[in-house]
């Protein structure tokens, strides 16, 4: 089934409904549906195929849905892109796609030889002329086969280049299933928020949310801003946040109030400190459900139910998504029991079906069936303890320490804010533990190396910790750990060197070579 039915299906079944507003638009099911299949035809007109590459450039607006939908139900591929990406990032993605066209706010913008299509405004080539001159009523969904490509989703490069996870009709429709029978069931009445990137996950929450015909509000914009999230639920009666990266639930902790209405926030992409998941889980309730997935294989590969945000469990990703498996592999590939170490793998209807033009990268992620992850977990009573990305591990003695479990024990520190730990060449040990910390008060570099002595083995403690404002993250806020370990790692002390973290201090405040291993 073509993925983009889902709307047709339901403009016929709740056309008077409000399915998406925002930013002073606001479009009933059958307006989405009609502006989509025109939008849709319209492409056709002017000579666009089945399978032709179309990027969307747009920060959060209610028109990404009839153009997302609109993509879908004609057949093309949607290449949707991070509003927040640097020009020469988006250069990169729609060369690399070999995208047609690119929607856009308002040009100028993207490179002269790709087509634009500017939705903020009227005149030749715009969204709206495009519409004008498409057939909504002769419109029919094109015929898509299961393996058919649907979706171009670019990794966020938090490890190198980003590379294109081919989605194809059966994987969104996987990923849409599994949505609504894991992480939210969405209803008709649902007032469905989407604050991230819809370029993202919360696009792709949009398939569930529009399938089942809730109301789907959409903040505009690319920023994030606690106040006015917290007035929007308030304002539009929110039952359910689309999806939230973890720093953004940090940052509505800030606020003073909580809305009554939500009755369940999906989050996840990057790892969520227990601790705050609990504060979270205090202020705003039990409605949280956390997913753990990639690109790759969206959105979810394991989920940690809101019941199970307690206790231990609170520090695992849950457990595996209904309809898919998941196991631990060796380096050699082989499996592993329940409770050892290894990369996550993969296998179901819901991973892709390779990289875009990289053959190489699809060999090495798709081997034998099932898809590699990168990432490095173990199972414990049929949950999942993710530690690190394999490239992440840092080696020191011959013992692999997993930067997640020292950040762990950082963030339970109540001076720490963030903290991302990474490796560094040491001449003795290989590699040794580094941690860059953003406190919010006080706090000497000693004290978090004996605070961490208290929870994990002495050799995993940091041996060196860099104060610093703040940590760099990528568009989709995830920490750059690659970036942290680049700018810090190498540095020799050149600054002053200081014995405690001033809040706000700037860049780099303190620096301590730590004392000798001995205890390894
Ligand atoms: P992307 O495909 O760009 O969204 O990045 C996916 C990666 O983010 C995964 O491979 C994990 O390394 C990380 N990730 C996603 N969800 C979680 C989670 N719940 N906890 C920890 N890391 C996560």
């Amino acid at each position: 089934m073509n993925v983009g039915t889902f709307l047709t299906k339901a403009a016929r079944a709740h056309p008077a409904r409000i399915a998406v507003d925002g930013g002073g638009t606001t479009l009933t099911y059958a307006e989405l549906d009609a502006q989509a299949a025109a939008f849709a035809d319209g492409l056709r007109r002017r000579g666009y195929r089945r399978g032709d590459r179309i990027a969307l450039f747009l920060p959060n607006r209610a028109e990404y849905f009839p153009i997302l939908f609109g993509l879908l139900k004609g057949g093309f591929v949607a290449v949707p892109v991070n509003a927040k990406l640097h020009p020469a990032e988006l250069a990169y993605i729609l060369d690399h796609s070999g995208a047609r066209a690119v929607v856009v706010d308002e040009p100028p913008g993207p490179p002269a030889q790709v087509a634009r299509i500017a939705v903020g405004r009227t005149g030749p080539g715009s969204f709206a002329e495009i519409v004008a001159t498409g057939d909504a009523h002769g419109f029919a969904d094109a015929e898509a086969d299961p393996d058919d490509l649907a979706w171009l989703f670019y990794t966020s490069g938090t490890t190198g280049r980003p590379k294109g996870a081919m989605l194809s009709h059966r994987n969104l429709c996987a990923s849409t299933m599994n949505a609504l029978a894991d992480m939210c069931d969405f209803q008709p009445e649902d007032v469905v928020l989407h604050v991230a990137p819809l370029s993202h996950g919360s696009g792709l929450y949009a398939l569930p949310s529009i399938a089942r015909g809730a109301r789907n509000h959409v903040c505009p914009g690319t920023s994030f801003v606690p106040a006015d999230v917290l007035a929007t639920i308030e304002r539009e009666q929110v039952t359910v946040i689309a999806f939230l990266a973890p720093t953004m639930i940090h940052r509505l902790l800030d606020a003073k109030t909580a809305p009554s209405t939500l009755r369940r926030i999906i989050y996840g992409g990057a790892p969520m400190d227990p601790s705050l998941a609990q504060a979270a889980i205090d202020r705003f309730g039990p409605i949280f459900v956390q997913l753990y997935g990639q690109g790759e294989a969206p959105m979810t590969i394991t989920y940690l139910r809101p019941q199970d945000h307690r206790g231990k469990a609170l520090s695992s990703t849950g457990i595996a998504r209904t309809d898919v498996e998941v196991r631990m592999v060796d380096e050699t590939g082989m499996p592993l029991p329940e409770g050892a170490e290894g990369e996550v793998c993969v296998r179901g209807d819901v991973v892709m079906l390779g990289y875009w033009n990289d053959t190489a990268a699809t060999a090495a992620a798709l081997r034998g069936g099932w898809l590699h992850t990168g990432d490095v977990g173990r199972f414990e009573n049929g949950r999942l303890y993710l530690l690190s990305r394999r490239n992440d591990v840092i080696i020191s003695g011959g013992s692999n320490i997993y930067p997640r479990e020292v950040e762990e024990a950082l963030l339970r520190h109540p001076a720490v804010r963030e903290a991302c730990v990474f490796g560094e060449p040491d001449p003795h040990w290989g590699e040794s533990v580094a941690a860059a910390v953003v406190s919010s008060s006080a706090v000497e570099a000693g004290e978090l190396m004996a605070w961490c002595r208290e929870s994990i083995a002495s050799f995993k403690k940091p041996k060196r910790i860099e104060f610093v404002a703040e940590l760099p993250k990528n568009a989709y806020g995830k920490v750059v750990r690659r970036q942290v370990r680049d700018e810090l790692g190498s540095r020799q002390p050149s600054r002053q060197e200081c014995g405690s973290a001033v809040p706000g201090a700037g860049e780099c405040s303190t620096r301590s070579s730590g004392p000798s291993r001995k205890e390894s």
